[in-house]
């Protein structure tokens, strides 16, 4: 796992990724309490369990992805184009 750090909250989170569509995203925090679109999305009704991430963490775990800081064996070439999401 490595840490990633969310570019929007702050947020701190545990990353792994296993394959351009699977990444394990391990929370340190309440999820709630430690991001504002979570809260709001919570706020909502969403079930977190259902939000792995808010969209900024996402973008940073892809960032992390790009510079290689999470890079897998399975993730030696660039992420299939056309991801919905
Ligand atoms: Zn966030």
């Amino acid at each position: 796992m490595h840490p990633v750090e969310c570019a929007s909250c702050g947020n701190k989170v545990l990353a792994e990724k296993f394959s351009p569509s699977h990444t394990s995203v391990q929370w340190l925090d309440d999820a709630e309490s430690a991001c504002p679109e979570f809260a709001r999305r919570a706020a909502l009704g969403e079930p977190s369990s259902w939000i792995p991430t808010c969209a900024a963490l996402r973008d940073s775990i892809e960032n992390a992805v790009r510079k290689g800081e999470l890079a897998t064996d399975q993730l030696r070439h660039e992420p299939v184009p056309g991801r919905l999401g």
